[in-house]
Protein backbone atom coordinates (compact mmCIF):
# COMPACT_ATOMS: atom_id res chain seq x y z
CA UNK A 1 0.00 0.00 0.00
CA UNK A 2 1.28 3.73 -0.54
CA UNK A 3 2.02 5.64 1.69
CA UNK A 4 1.08 8.68 -0.12
CA UNK A 5 -2.03 10.65 1.62
CA UNK A 6 -4.54 11.59 -0.39
CA UNK A 7 -6.32 15.23 -0.21
CA UNK A 8 -9.18 15.88 -1.19
CA UNK A 9 -10.19 19.40 -2.33
CA UNK A 10 -13.63 21.18 -2.26
CA UNK A 11 -14.03 23.69 -4.57
CA UNK A 12 -11.86 24.91 -7.72
CA UNK A 13 -11.74 28.21 -7.34
CA UNK A 14 -8.25 30.24 -7.63
CA UNK A 15 -7.70 29.34 -3.88
CA UNK A 16 -8.68 25.53 -4.41
CA UNK A 17 -6.77 25.31 -7.94
CA UNK A 18 -3.60 26.82 -6.01
CA UNK A 19 -3.81 24.67 -3.03
CA UNK A 20 -3.90 21.36 -5.72
CA UNK A 21 -0.94 23.39 -7.43
CA UNK A 22 1.19 23.60 -4.22
CA UNK A 23 0.32 19.90 -3.15
CA UNK A 24 1.09 18.27 -6.51
CA UNK A 25 4.64 20.27 -6.55
CA UNK A 26 5.27 18.25 -3.51
CA UNK A 27 4.22 14.71 -4.46
CA UNK A 28 1.13 15.05 -2.52
CA UNK A 29 -2.26 13.14 -4.59
CA UNK A 30 -5.15 15.56 -4.87
CA UNK A 31 -8.78 15.45 -6.06
CA UNK A 32 -10.21 18.53 -6.35
CA UNK A 33 -14.84 18.56 -6.44
CA UNK A 34 -16.41 21.50 -7.87
CA UNK A 35 -20.42 21.65 -7.80
CA UNK A 36 -20.17 24.22 -11.10
CA UNK A 37 -20.59 22.28 -14.57
CA UNK A 38 -16.89 23.45 -15.54
CA UNK A 39 -14.39 25.47 -14.12
CA UNK A 40 -14.31 29.43 -14.76
CA UNK A 41 -14.73 33.01 -13.30
CA UNK A 42 -16.36 36.07 -14.64
CA UNK A 43 -14.38 38.78 -15.96
CA UNK A 44 -12.87 40.72 -14.07
CA UNK A 45 -9.65 41.32 -12.28
CA UNK A 46 -7.68 40.29 -9.71
CA UNK A 47 -4.26 41.54 -8.27
CA UNK A 48 -1.38 39.28 -7.65
CA UNK A 49 0.99 40.19 -5.64
CA UNK A 50 4.98 39.45 -4.75
CA UNK A 51 3.60 37.33 -1.62
CA UNK A 52 1.71 34.92 -3.81
CA UNK A 53 3.74 35.19 -7.43
CA UNK A 54 6.98 33.93 -5.72
CA UNK A 55 4.94 30.76 -4.67
CA UNK A 56 2.92 30.01 -8.01
CA UNK A 57 6.99 30.68 -9.86
CA UNK A 58 8.51 28.00 -7.32
CA UNK A 59 5.39 25.76 -8.66
CA UNK A 60 6.53 26.58 -12.16
CA UNK A 61 3.93 28.59 -13.16
CA UNK A 62 5.73 31.48 -13.88
CA UNK A 63 5.58 31.38 -18.03
CA UNK A 64 1.73 30.96 -18.09
CA UNK A 65 1.45 33.52 -15.71
CA UNK A 66 3.87 36.42 -17.62
CA UNK A 67 1.95 35.22 -20.74
CA UNK A 68 -1.09 35.88 -19.60
CA UNK A 69 -0.51 38.76 -16.67
CA UNK A 70 -0.13 42.37 -17.23
CA UNK A 71 3.12 44.32 -16.04
CA UNK A 72 1.78 46.98 -13.00
CA UNK A 73 4.64 49.58 -12.24
CA UNK A 74 5.16 52.95 -13.65
CA UNK A 75 2.28 55.65 -12.46
CA UNK A 76 0.80 53.76 -10.09
CA UNK A 77 -0.80 56.52 -7.24
CA UNK A 78 -3.52 57.25 -5.24
CA UNK A 79 -5.41 60.34 -5.63
CA UNK A 80 -8.07 62.76 -4.43
CA UNK A 81 -11.65 62.67 -5.81
CA UNK A 82 -10.46 65.55 -8.23
CA UNK A 83 -7.28 64.22 -9.71
CA UNK A 84 -4.42 65.72 -7.19
CA UNK A 85 -2.23 63.22 -5.94
CA UNK A 86 -1.63 61.88 -2.71
CA UNK A 87 0.76 59.36 -2.87
CA UNK A 88 2.50 56.22 -4.83
CA UNK A 89 1.36 53.29 -4.91
CA UNK A 90 4.24 50.57 -3.75
CA UNK A 91 4.86 48.22 -6.56
CA UNK A 92 7.75 45.90 -5.40
CA UNK A 93 8.90 44.44 -2.67
CA UNK A 94 12.20 45.53 -0.20
CA UNK A 95 14.21 43.46 -3.30
CA UNK A 96 13.36 46.13 -5.65
CA UNK A 97 11.36 42.97 -7.38
CA UNK A 98 8.49 43.93 -9.21
CA UNK A 99 6.57 40.86 -8.72
CA UNK A 100 3.15 41.65 -9.78
CA UNK A 101 0.61 41.42 -12.47
CA UNK A 102 -3.08 42.56 -12.95
CA UNK A 103 -4.93 39.10 -14.08
CA UNK A 104 -7.93 38.90 -15.64
CA UNK A 105 -9.63 36.41 -12.93
CA UNK A 106 -10.56 33.55 -15.86
CA UNK A 107 -7.00 33.66 -16.65
CA UNK A 108 -5.55 33.02 -13.48
CA UNK A 109 -7.96 29.83 -13.07
CA UNK A 110 -7.14 29.13 -16.41
CA UNK A 111 -3.62 28.75 -15.59
CA UNK A 112 -3.78 27.66 -12.27
CA UNK A 113 -6.23 24.25 -13.71
CA UNK A 114 -3.91 23.42 -16.57
CA UNK A 115 -1.46 22.38 -14.39
CA UNK A 116 -3.85 19.88 -12.87
CA UNK A 117 -4.10 16.75 -14.25
CA UNK A 118 -8.08 16.66 -15.38
CA UNK A 119 -8.74 12.95 -14.10
CA UNK A 120 -7.88 14.62 -10.91
CA UNK A 121 -10.71 17.70 -10.80
CA UNK A 122 -14.14 16.54 -10.95
CA UNK A 123 -16.78 19.32 -12.00
CA UNK A 124 -20.64 18.62 -11.52
CA UNK A 125 -20.08 17.42 -7.80
CA UNK A 126 -21.77 19.78 -5.05
CA UNK A 127 -20.37 18.50 -1.98
CA UNK A 128 -23.15 18.21 1.07
CA UNK A 129 -21.72 15.98 3.96
CA UNK A 130 -18.94 15.47 5.81
CA UNK A 131 -17.91 12.59 8.25
CA UNK A 132 -14.05 11.45 9.57
CA UNK A 133 -12.98 8.69 11.48
CA UNK A 134 -9.52 7.00 12.50
CA UNK A 135 -9.30 5.50 8.95
CA UNK A 136 -9.86 8.87 6.87
CA UNK A 137 -12.30 11.52 5.58
CA UNK A 138 -15.76 11.03 3.83
CA UNK A 139 -17.52 13.13 1.45
CA UNK A 140 -20.44 12.72 -0.13
CA UNK A 141 -22.13 14.80 -2.66
CA UNK A 142 -26.08 15.88 -4.33
CA UNK A 143 -24.90 14.07 -7.06
CA UNK A 144 -24.95 11.03 -5.26
CA UNK A 145 -20.70 10.14 -5.31
CA UNK A 146 -18.68 9.60 -2.12
CA UNK A 147 -15.39 10.01 -1.97
CA UNK A 148 -12.84 9.15 0.37
CA UNK A 149 -9.38 10.94 1.50
CA UNK A 150 -6.98 11.59 4.34
CA UNK A 151 -7.29 15.20 4.01
CA UNK A 152 -10.20 17.64 3.28
CA UNK A 153 -9.18 20.89 2.69
CA UNK A 154 -12.35 23.08 2.44
CA UNK A 155 -11.81 25.73 -0.19
CA UNK A 156 -15.24 26.12 -0.69
CA UNK A 157 -15.40 30.06 -0.67
CA UNK A 158 -17.55 32.34 1.74
CA UNK A 159 -20.28 30.26 2.02
CA UNK A 160 -18.83 27.25 3.02
CA UNK A 161 -20.81 23.92 3.68
CA UNK A 162 -17.77 22.90 5.55
CA UNK A 163 -17.66 25.36 7.64
CA UNK A 164 -19.42 24.32 10.01
CA UNK A 165 -17.58 21.09 10.80
CA UNK A 166 -15.25 23.47 12.01
CA UNK A 167 -17.13 26.27 13.95
CA UNK A 168 -20.07 27.28 15.28
CA UNK A 169 -22.16 28.48 11.26
CA UNK A 170 -22.65 32.18 11.46
CA UNK A 171 -23.08 34.59 8.50
CA UNK A 172 -20.91 36.60 6.99
CA UNK A 173 -21.19 40.22 7.72
CA UNK A 174 -21.92 43.36 5.23
CA UNK A 175 -20.12 45.84 4.58
CA UNK A 176 -23.27 48.38 3.20
CA UNK A 177 -20.84 49.30 0.04
CA UNK A 178 -21.03 47.25 -3.20
CA UNK A 179 -18.30 47.27 -5.54
CA UNK A 180 -19.49 47.70 -9.85
CA UNK A 181 -17.12 45.70 -11.92
CA UNK A 182 -15.92 45.22 -15.67
CA UNK A 183 -13.53 45.18 -18.25
CA UNK A 184 -13.30 48.03 -20.98
CA UNK A 185 -10.55 47.77 -24.18
CA UNK A 186 -7.68 49.65 -23.44
CA UNK A 187 -7.81 50.78 -26.79
CA UNK A 188 -10.55 52.63 -26.14
CA UNK A 189 -8.71 54.77 -23.60
CA UNK A 190 -5.56 55.44 -25.62
CA UNK A 191 -4.23 58.13 -23.16
CA UNK A 192 -4.54 55.74 -20.15
CA UNK A 193 -1.42 54.98 -18.04
CA UNK A 194 -1.24 51.00 -19.32
CA UNK A 195 1.05 49.88 -16.40
CA UNK A 196 -0.77 51.68 -13.63
CA UNK A 197 -2.69 50.80 -10.67
CA UNK A 198 -4.65 54.16 -9.74
CA UNK A 199 -7.30 54.62 -6.87
CA UNK A 200 -8.93 57.81 -6.71
CA UNK A 201 -10.68 58.27 -2.80
CA UNK A 202 -13.05 60.67 -1.46
CA UNK A 203 -16.89 61.22 -0.48
CA UNK A 204 -17.37 57.61 1.09
CA UNK A 205 -16.81 56.02 -1.99
CA UNK A 206 -13.68 55.08 -4.04
CA UNK A 207 -13.03 54.16 -7.79
CA UNK A 208 -10.10 52.22 -8.87
CA UNK A 209 -8.28 50.72 -12.31
CA UNK A 210 -5.15 48.68 -13.45
CA UNK A 211 -4.54 46.73 -16.55
CA UNK A 212 -5.12 43.02 -16.99
CA UNK A 213 -4.72 40.29 -20.11
CA UNK A 214 -0.69 41.72 -20.79
CA UNK A 215 -2.35 44.97 -20.38
CA UNK A 216 -5.08 44.38 -23.64
CA UNK A 217 -7.81 45.41 -21.35
CA UNK A 218 -9.11 47.90 -18.25
CA UNK A 219 -10.27 46.70 -15.16
CA UNK A 220 -11.96 49.33 -12.96
CA UNK A 221 -14.08 48.99 -9.82
CA UNK A 222 -16.62 51.63 -8.31
CA UNK A 223 -17.34 50.90 -4.40
CA UNK A 224 -20.17 52.71 -3.74
CA UNK A 225 -22.47 52.33 0.02
CA UNK A 226 -26.01 51.34 -0.17
CA UNK A 227 -28.34 50.52 1.88
CA UNK A 228 -29.65 47.58 -0.28
CA UNK A 229 -27.55 44.02 0.64
CA UNK A 230 -26.59 43.65 -2.70
CA UNK A 231 -26.00 39.92 -4.31
CA UNK A 232 -22.91 38.27 -3.39
CA UNK A 233 -22.17 37.20 -6.84
CA UNK A 234 -19.11 37.91 -9.87
CA UNK A 235 -22.41 37.56 -12.24
CA UNK A 236 -24.82 39.62 -11.13
CA UNK A 237 -25.20 42.66 -13.77
CA UNK A 238 -24.55 45.80 -12.47
CA UNK A 239 -26.59 49.19 -13.48
CA UNK A 240 -24.37 51.45 -15.47
CA UNK A 241 -25.82 54.79 -15.26
CA UNK A 242 -25.70 54.46 -11.25
CA UNK A 243 -22.49 53.72 -11.70
CA UNK A 244 -21.43 56.67 -13.61
CA UNK A 245 -23.69 58.56 -11.34
CA UNK A 246 -21.78 57.56 -8.19
CA UNK A 247 -18.68 59.42 -9.87
CA UNK A 248 -20.12 62.32 -11.66
CA UNK A 249 -18.04 65.88 -10.78
CA UNK A 250 -15.31 63.25 -10.42
CA UNK A 251 -11.95 63.43 -11.66
CA UNK A 252 -12.43 63.35 -15.79
CA UNK A 253 -9.97 60.64 -16.30
CA UNK A 254 -12.42 58.91 -14.50
CA UNK A 255 -15.78 60.41 -15.55
CA UNK A 256 -14.63 59.80 -19.47
CA UNK A 257 -13.61 56.21 -18.32
CA UNK A 258 -17.41 55.63 -16.99
CA UNK A 259 -18.62 57.51 -20.11
CA UNK A 260 -17.29 54.48 -22.22
CA UNK A 261 -18.68 51.46 -20.29
CA UNK A 262 -21.53 49.24 -21.42
CA UNK A 263 -22.02 46.55 -18.97
CA UNK A 264 -20.46 45.78 -15.35
CA UNK A 265 -21.08 43.43 -12.84
CA UNK A 266 -21.67 43.83 -9.38
CA UNK A 267 -21.00 42.70 -5.92
CA UNK A 268 -21.80 43.18 -2.74
CA UNK A 269 -19.23 43.46 -0.28
CA UNK A 270 -18.73 40.67 2.79
CA UNK A 271 -16.30 39.61 5.39
CA UNK A 272 -16.11 37.65 8.51
CA UNK A 273 -14.31 38.31 11.81
CA UNK A 274 -11.60 35.97 11.98
CA UNK A 275 -12.59 32.80 13.19
CA UNK A 276 -11.67 30.83 16.31
CA UNK A 277 -10.61 28.01 14.37
CA UNK A 278 -9.83 26.54 11.63
CA UNK A 279 -9.21 23.04 11.16
CA UNK A 280 -11.11 20.18 13.16
CA UNK A 281 -9.26 16.38 13.22
CA UNK A 282 -8.61 16.38 9.28
CA UNK A 283 -10.61 19.11 7.68
CA UNK A 284 -9.21 22.76 7.30
CA UNK A 285 -10.44 25.99 5.57
CA UNK A 286 -8.77 27.39 3.03
CA UNK A 287 -9.12 31.07 1.12
CA UNK A 288 -12.70 32.52 1.95
CA UNK A 289 -14.11 29.91 3.76
CA UNK A 290 -11.37 30.80 6.71
CA UNK A 291 -10.97 34.01 6.04
CA UNK A 292 -13.14 35.93 3.36
CA UNK A 293 -11.83 39.86 3.96
CA UNK A 294 -12.81 42.89 2.11
CA UNK A 295 -10.74 43.45 -1.03
CA UNK A 296 -9.21 46.85 -0.07
CA UNK A 297 -5.56 45.30 -0.17
CA UNK A 298 -6.51 43.23 -2.50
CA UNK A 299 -5.00 40.10 -0.72
CA UNK A 300 -8.21 37.43 -0.62
CA UNK A 301 -6.81 35.50 -3.66
CA UNK A 302 -3.36 36.25 -2.48
CA UNK A 303 -3.94 34.93 0.98
CA UNK A 304 -5.59 31.80 -0.07
CA UNK A 305 -2.37 31.37 -2.55
CA UNK A 306 -0.36 30.91 0.37
CA UNK A 307 -2.84 28.66 2.57
CA UNK A 308 -2.00 26.33 -0.30
CA UNK A 309 1.60 26.65 -0.06
CA UNK A 310 1.59 26.78 3.83
CA UNK A 311 -0.04 23.49 4.05
CA UNK A 312 1.58 21.52 1.03
CA UNK A 313 4.94 21.95 3.31
CA UNK A 314 3.24 21.27 6.31
CA UNK A 315 2.06 17.87 4.83
CA UNK A 316 4.51 16.97 2.81
CA UNK A 317 6.20 14.55 5.42
CA UNK A 318 3.08 13.23 6.89
CA UNK A 319 1.94 9.66 6.12
CA UNK A 320 -1.43 9.26 8.23
CA UNK A 321 -3.46 9.82 11.29
CA UNK A 322 -1.92 12.05 14.16
CA UNK A 323 0.99 13.35 11.82
CA UNK A 324 -2.21 14.55 9.81
CA UNK A 325 -4.08 15.82 12.18
CA UNK A 326 -0.82 17.74 13.72
CA UNK A 327 0.02 19.02 10.76
CA UNK A 328 -3.15 21.26 10.34
CA UNK A 329 -3.06 22.37 13.56
CA UNK A 330 0.32 23.67 12.56
CA UNK A 331 -1.20 25.21 9.90
CA UNK A 332 -3.81 27.01 11.75
CA UNK A 333 -1.49 28.26 14.28
CA UNK A 334 0.95 29.60 11.61
CA UNK A 335 -1.84 30.83 8.96
CA UNK A 336 -4.45 32.45 11.29
CA UNK A 337 -2.47 35.04 12.63
CA UNK A 338 -1.40 36.15 9.74
CA UNK A 339 -4.65 36.20 7.72
CA UNK A 340 -6.47 37.55 10.56
CA UNK A 341 -4.18 40.72 10.69
CA UNK A 342 -4.39 41.20 6.63
CA UNK A 343 -8.41 40.88 7.43
CA UNK A 344 -8.45 43.40 10.12
CA UNK A 345 -5.79 45.77 7.40
CA UNK A 346 -8.34 45.57 4.56
CA UNK A 347 -11.15 46.68 6.73
CA UNK A 348 -8.89 49.85 7.76
CA UNK A 349 -7.65 50.52 4.49
CA UNK A 350 -11.45 50.64 3.28
CA UNK A 351 -12.00 53.52 5.71
CA UNK A 352 -9.13 55.59 4.36
CA UNK A 353 -9.99 54.79 0.73
CA UNK A 354 -13.77 56.08 1.35
CA UNK A 355 -12.57 58.84 3.32
CA UNK A 356 -14.28 58.35 6.45
CA UNK A 357 -11.72 61.04 8.09
CA UNK A 358 -12.74 64.11 9.99
CA UNK A 359 -9.39 65.46 8.93
CA UNK A 360 -8.66 64.24 5.54
CA UNK A 361 -5.34 65.20 6.15
CA UNK A 362 -4.58 62.49 8.57
CA UNK A 363 -5.85 60.22 5.98
CA UNK A 364 -3.59 60.99 3.37
CA UNK A 365 -0.51 61.07 5.90
CA UNK A 366 -1.77 57.30 6.54
CA UNK A 367 -2.08 56.37 3.08
CA UNK A 368 1.23 58.22 2.18
CA UNK A 369 2.94 56.12 4.79
CA UNK A 370 0.92 53.00 3.72
CA UNK A 371 4.06 51.47 1.62
CA UNK A 372 4.96 50.27 4.62
CA UNK A 373 2.13 47.77 4.93
CA UNK A 374 2.69 47.07 1.65
CA UNK A 375 6.01 45.98 1.97
CA UNK A 376 4.95 43.45 4.75
CA UNK A 377 2.61 42.21 2.90
CA UNK A 378 4.66 41.50 -0.40
CA UNK A 379 8.14 40.20 1.36
CA UNK A 380 6.41 37.72 3.35
CA UNK A 381 7.78 34.29 2.15
CA UNK A 382 5.02 31.58 3.53
CA UNK A 383 6.84 28.91 1.93
CA UNK A 384 9.71 30.13 4.35
CA UNK A 385 7.84 30.25 7.32
CA UNK A 386 6.12 27.12 6.93
CA UNK A 387 9.85 25.37 6.53
CA UNK A 388 10.87 26.96 9.93
CA UNK A 389 7.99 26.18 11.42
CA UNK A 390 7.87 22.50 10.83
CA UNK A 391 11.76 22.56 11.84
CA UNK A 392 11.18 23.66 15.00
CA UNK A 393 8.41 21.68 15.44
CA UNK A 394 10.79 18.83 14.48
CA UNK A 395 13.65 19.94 16.97
CA UNK A 396 11.06 20.17 19.58
CA UNK A 397 9.72 16.18 19.25
C1 LIG B 1 -14.53 43.31 -5.66
C2 LIG B 1 -13.48 42.32 -5.26
C3 LIG B 1 -12.17 42.48 -5.69
C4 LIG B 1 -11.18 41.58 -5.31
N1 LIG B 1 -9.91 41.77 -5.72
C5 LIG B 1 -8.92 40.94 -5.28
C6 LIG B 1 -7.55 41.16 -5.66
O1 LIG B 1 -7.21 42.08 -6.41
N2 LIG B 1 -6.61 40.30 -5.17
C7 LIG B 1 -6.94 39.26 -4.34
O2 LIG B 1 -6.04 38.53 -3.90
N3 LIG B 1 -8.23 39.03 -3.98
C8 LIG B 1 -9.21 39.83 -4.43
N4 LIG B 1 -10.49 39.60 -4.06
C9 LIG B 1 -10.79 38.46 -3.20
C10 LIG B 1 -10.75 37.16 -3.96
O3 LIG B 1 -11.58 37.23 -5.08
C11 LIG B 1 -11.21 36.00 -3.07
O4 LIG B 1 -10.54 36.08 -1.84
C12 LIG B 1 -10.85 34.67 -3.74
O5 LIG B 1 -11.49 34.55 -4.98
C13 LIG B 1 -11.27 33.51 -2.84
O6 LIG B 1 -10.98 32.31 -3.46
P1 LIG B 1 -11.57 30.96 -2.88
O7 LIG B 1 -11.10 29.89 -3.84
O8 LIG B 1 -11.26 30.83 -1.45
O9 LIG B 1 -13.15 31.11 -2.98
P2 LIG B 1 -14.09 31.24 -4.26
O10 LIG B 1 -13.43 32.00 -5.33
O11 LIG B 1 -15.41 31.71 -3.75
O12 LIG B 1 -14.22 29.74 -4.79
C14 LIG B 1 -15.00 28.79 -4.10
C15 LIG B 1 -15.30 27.66 -5.09
O13 LIG B 1 -15.95 26.62 -4.39
C16 LIG B 1 -17.07 26.18 -5.12
N5 LIG B 1 -18.03 25.63 -4.17
C17 LIG B 1 -18.77 26.31 -3.26
N6 LIG B 1 -19.52 25.46 -2.54
C18 LIG B 1 -19.25 24.21 -3.01
C19 LIG B 1 -19.71 22.91 -2.66
N7 LIG B 1 -20.63 22.72 -1.69
N8 LIG B 1 -19.21 21.83 -3.32
C20 LIG B 1 -18.26 22.00 -4.31
N9 LIG B 1 -17.81 23.23 -4.70
C21 LIG B 1 -18.29 24.30 -4.03
C22 LIG B 1 -17.57 27.43 -5.83
O14 LIG B 1 -18.36 27.12 -6.96
C23 LIG B 1 -16.24 28.09 -6.21
O15 LIG B 1 -15.75 27.62 -7.43
C24 LIG B 1 -11.51 40.49 -4.46
C25 LIG B 1 -12.82 40.30 -4.06
C26 LIG B 1 -13.80 41.21 -4.43
C27 LIG B 1 -15.20 41.01 -3.95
Amino acid sequence: MSDRIHVAIVGGGIGGLAAANALLHRGIDVAVYEQASALGEVGAGVFIYPNSLRQLERMGLGAPLARVGAKVGPGSEYYRMDGSVVGKILTADSSGWNGMYGMHRGDLLQVLAEAVPSAAIHTGHRCTGFTQDEQGAHLSFANGHVAHADVVIAADGINSVLQKHVVEPSAPEYSGFRAYRGLISADRLPQWRREAHQVWMGDGKHFMVFPVRRGELLNYVGFVPTDNETVESWSAIGDRDELAASFAGWDPRVTELLDKVETCFWWGLYDRRPLGRWVNGRLALLGDAAHPMLPHLGQGANQAIEDGTALSVLLQACSGGKEIEEALQDYEALRRPRASFVQAEARKNGLRYDSKYKDLAQRDREIANSAQLRKSLYDFDIEKEAIDFRSRRTALA
